[in-house]
């Protein structure tokens, strides 16, 4: 009989070796930082030498709740979040979102929505079957189908109302691969989903009423959802709101009105304290650029493959890119995977590939791509 000695060690500043990770592309769940996920093994069965997992103990425990103050206090610090702002880590995903927004800020007024890809689109569907119970009304800007969604329609043509409740856009179409940079200018409270670009770039929060975003992108596992919302805008709720959905009693209740996932709020403390050692939101802002340009420029510099997304409104997250011809899709994903490069098949509402290049993808496995992309386009091209 084998005894199987369990060695546990905490260590201070992250293990960044990789053994057999291969680089992982995926849109979400996605790529979790390599030091994150060894760290989170190392504690895995002893938390800080409590003798248990993280998993086992009380969400009300004093222990617990030093993860969770610890983790609200890394993401204001990593985003400055100003102190009127209140932070949310809440379930249901970004989707659940999507019904809590009009649940909570709609207060029988009318509510505008730019449609600008998959997400962004159902964000409006959701919205509006809560306008046709008599919540309110929702108000269509403008949509970018017309161009496939590679596009967004110029703000001087948007249908603006003229006292919104709130406007809401979503900052990068993760399907699409378009993400806009630039702030709509509207006079009203910005509600925008962040879930595929929160914390790849230097943001500024004072700018937005709300920030919400999905965390299994660049804030950890699935099965949490961040919410940044600015106080004034609590109290609003519709009296049909769940109160499991309702800010203001989330704020109060600081996330925990029922059990929390409490797994995943402490890896997203883990991943912000990794974003932290990397030099912060602004250095991976720098890297995530490198990458993305490195990508694009690939593209760009072939006739073999193509982006269809206006240039202004290429995601530095998601880069969708199709093969001029389409036959080559299948043997493309064979040789990408068994060369190592992993999920790169496209979304079906797009076709191709993707390439998902957030925070925890490191520059090397973007040159890997690039190099493989080159010779695979030598080989077929
Ligand atoms: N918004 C965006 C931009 C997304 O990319 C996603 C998920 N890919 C969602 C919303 C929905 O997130 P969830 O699956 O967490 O509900």
């Amino acid at each position: 009989m084998s005894t199987n000695p369990v060695s546990i060690k905490t260590t201070p500043t992250f293990n960044t070796s990789a053994p057999n990770r291969l680089p992982n592309f995926s849109a979400g769940p996605a790529t979790i930082p390599t030091a994150v996920l060894s760290r989170a093994q190392e504690e895995l069965l002893d938390w800080q030498g409590s003798g248990m997992s993280v998993m086992e103990v009380s969400h009300r425990s004093k222990e617990y709740l030093a993860i969770t103050e610890k983790a609200e206090a890394k993401l204001r610090s990593l985003i400055e979040i100003p102190d009127n702002y209140k932070v949310l880590f809440l379930q249901g995903g970004a989707s659940l979102q999507f019904s809590a927004i009009p649940l909570n800020l709609l207060n029988g007024g009318r509510a505008d929505y730019l449609t600008t890809g998959t997400w962004s689109d159902k964000a409006i569907k959701e919205a509006k079957r809560y306008a046709n119970l008599g919540l309110g009304e929702i108000n269509m800007v403008a949509t970018g189908k017309d161009s496939n969604f590679t596009d967004v329609p110029a703000q001087s043509d948007w249908n603006l109302s003229d006292d919104a409740a709130y406007f809401h856009y979503c900052a990068n179409e993760t399907i699409h691969g378009l993400q806009i940079f630039e702030l709509p200018q509207v006079n009203v409270p910005l509600i925008v989903d962040m879930s595929s670009s929160i914390l790849s770039q230097s943001i500024n929060v004072s700018k937005f009423g709300m920030i919400y975003a999905g965390a299994q992108k660049n804030i950890g596992p699935a099965g949490l959802v961040i919410v940044v919302v600015r106080e004034d805008l609590l109290g609003r709720a519709s009296e049909w709101c769940p109160l499991l959905l309702n800010y203001k009693h989330q704020a109060e209740k600081e996330s925990m009105s029922n059990t929390p996932a409490t797994y995943s709020w402490y890896l997203a403390g883990l991943v912000f304290d990794w974003i932290e050692e990397q030099g912060g939101v602004a250095a991976l802002g720098k890297i995530n650029q490198q990458k993305a340009d490195l990508l694009y420029k690939t593209i760009d510099d072939s006739s073999f493959y193509s982006n269809p997304v206006a240039t202004q409104y290429r995601s530095i997250m998601n880069v969708p890119f199709t093969l001029a011809d389409s036959s080559l899709d299948k043997v493309f994903l064979e040789e990408s995977a068994a060369a190592g490069l992993m999920n790169l098949k496209g979304h079906r509402d797009v076709g191709g590939m993707r390439a998902s290049i957030y925070n925890a993808v490191p520059l090397e496995w973007v040159q890997q791509l690039v190099d493989f992309m080159i010779a695979f386009e030598k080989k077929y091209g």
